[in-house]
């Protein structure tokens, strides 16, 4: 399998795009480091489904927003799988609210996870990564980041924000082939988005030329591919997961 000996961590992997990212990447060989929050029980089950592919598993609680949680959990999979190959910064959260009624906390929290949270796992893995003279380093933004979003300023800018730090971080790190590429997903079927009001998705289907909603499976895939052999030549690249939502 292409992955077969690598060690990948994705964050927020317990349930909808990280558990399909981490089922998939398990799928092709690799061992996973299943990070979750607030999840515990689902992060369980989605443990014993990637041990019962056959890879070895370690779910580790940690908040991403955090720099010194991160920091343990690095050092605590290097002490526990021996390496860490791929990163998948996937943990993410939207607060949304019109700019007027936005409020500053929820603009902090969500810079704080989305685009701190993958700075801090960045710079944790890049130690082992530069020693290794090798690594694989996938953002999962938005299309929103893309085309921007009323009602999202603050999941937007942190979006936006993720694809700037996967090019500055790419051009930093390409002469160690450590790549760091964006994936950009449209309106995927998740927790996220079942919250959403029913008019609005009806909306989004209604622009989106594959007239379909994307499962989290659509988005694992790309990610299975950019961690793997096929993709050693792709670095600081923003490629989207959306059924043509954003051409
Ligand atoms: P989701 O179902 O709401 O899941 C969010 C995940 O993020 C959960 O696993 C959660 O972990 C984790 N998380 C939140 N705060 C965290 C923290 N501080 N530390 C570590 N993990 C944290 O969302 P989703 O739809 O699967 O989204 C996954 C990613 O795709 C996000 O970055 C999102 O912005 C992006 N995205 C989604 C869509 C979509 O249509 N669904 C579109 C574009 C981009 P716990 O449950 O353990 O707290």
């Amino acid at each position: 399998m292409s992955l077969d000996g690598r060690v990948a961590l994705v964050t927020g992997a317990a349930r909808g795009i990280g558990r399909a990212i981490a089922l998939a990447l398990a799928g092709a060989g690799a061992d996973i480091v299943l990070n979750y929050a607030g999840s515990q029980a689902v992060a369980g089950e989605t443990a014993r489904q990637i041990e019962a592919l056959g890879r070895r598993v370690l779910p580790w609680q940690a908040s991403v927003a955090d720099a010194e949680q991160v920091n343990r959990m690095v050092a605590g999979v290097l002490e526990k799988m021996g390496r860490l190959d791929i990163l998948v910064n996937n943990a993410g959260i939207a607060r949304d609210n019109l700019l007027p009624r936005l409020k500053e906390q929820d603009w902090d929290e969500v810079l704080d996870v989305n685009l701190k949270g993958a700075f801090h796992c960045i710079k944790a893995v890049t130690r082992p990564m530069l020693k290794a003279r090798y690594g694989r380093i996938i953002n999962i933004t938005s299309v929103v980041a893309l085309s921007g979003n009323a009602g999202q300023a603050n999941y937007v800018a942190s979006k936006a924000g993720l694809i700037g730090l996967t090019k500055a971080v790419a051009r930093e790190l390409a002469s160690r082939q450590i790549t760091c590429n964006a994936v950009a997903p449209g309106y995927i079927e998740t927790d996220m988005t079942a919250a959403l009001p029913e008019e609005l998705k009806q909306t989004m289907l209604k622009g989106i030329p594959l007239g379909r909603p994307g499962q989290p499976e659509d988005v694992a895939s790309l990610v299975v591919f950019l961690a793997g052999p096929g993709a050693a030549y792709i670095t600081g690249q923003v490629i989207s997961v959306d059924g043509g939502m954003h051409m």
